[in-house]
């Protein structure tokens, strides 16, 4: 192919230009805050799972206090009954006072016995709703940083995306000054090596690959006419010559 030396020179610019989009593009993808994002998502997921489980052994704890209340209501007002029914000597037969008197014995200790579990379970719902509160505050901190980080993520990205058009303008004004089939030789080559299809040729170099250039390629590439698109034997890439290329 042949081409204008100065839009061959010319190249070099789109090369800036492209390693530039590529810059911003991998800034893009690769912020900080995306990979911050993530581990608070993965915390906030975490805490509202634990916050289930306390708000579940909250209800628990609840639910075994009104039970034994349930238990506990009946047993003292059985036993106040029979105080009463021992206090004021309506039971005159013995044998009908000493059962009454077991009685008043059996649910003395029931009564303490629920009393202790009702204790047990109240410190249950103590220490739930303790944990409950922490584990919400905890997942509410997340959130809170995860909106600040969403906010710095967004100012970011505004930034790298008005540079990027700011870049893709510069592209295409430049496209437009090129020749045609230069610039769809350079794209094609692009993509084929995942980088600029063009590089420098400096002191018998190729920038692109940075490998060295044989001998035998030297001499053609010094033969040949200026306006030939000459290319790198080792990456394929558009050699652009400079007076700094080591051509003699
Ligand atoms: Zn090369």
């Amino acid at each position: 192919m042949q081409a204008d030396p100065q839009a061959q020179r010319r190249l070099l610019e789109l090369v800036a230009v492209d390693t530039q989009v590529a810059q911003l593009t991998h800034r893009r993808t690769n912020l900080p805050e995306n990979a911050e994002l993530a581990d608070l998502r993965a915390r906030h997921t975490e805490a509202s799972r634990a916050l289930v489980a306390a708000e579940t052994r909250l209800s628990d704890a609840q639910r075994e206090v009104q039970r034994v209340e349930s238990d506990l209501v009946p047993a003292r007002e059985r036993l106040a009954r029979d105080r009463d029914r021992a206090d004021t000597g309506v039971v005159s037969d013995p044998k009908a006072l000493r059962s009454l008197l077991e009685e008043i014995e059996h649910l003395g200790g029931r009564i303490a016995t629920l009393e202790d579990q009702e204790l047990e379970h109240l410190q249950e719902v103590e220490d739930a709703t303790a944990d409950r509160d922490h584990i919400a505050a905890a997942r509410d901190a997340v959130t809170a940083r995860a909106r600040e980080v969403i906010a710095r993520r967004d100012q970011q990205l505004g930034e790298i995306d008005a540079q990027l058009q700011v870049a893709q303008q510069a592209r295409a004004s430049l496209v437009g000054e090129l020749p045609g089939d230069l610039v769809a030789l350079y794209d094609r080559i692009s993509g084929r090596v995942g980088g600029p299809g063009a590089a420098e040729l400096r002191a018998k170099r190729c920038l692109g690959c940075l490998l060295e250039i044989n001998a035998a390629d030297l001499r053609r590439f010094a033969a040949a006419a200026p306006d030939e698109v000459i290319r790198c034997e080792e990456c394929d890439r558009i050699l652009v010559r400079t007076p700094e290329s080591g051509l003699s």
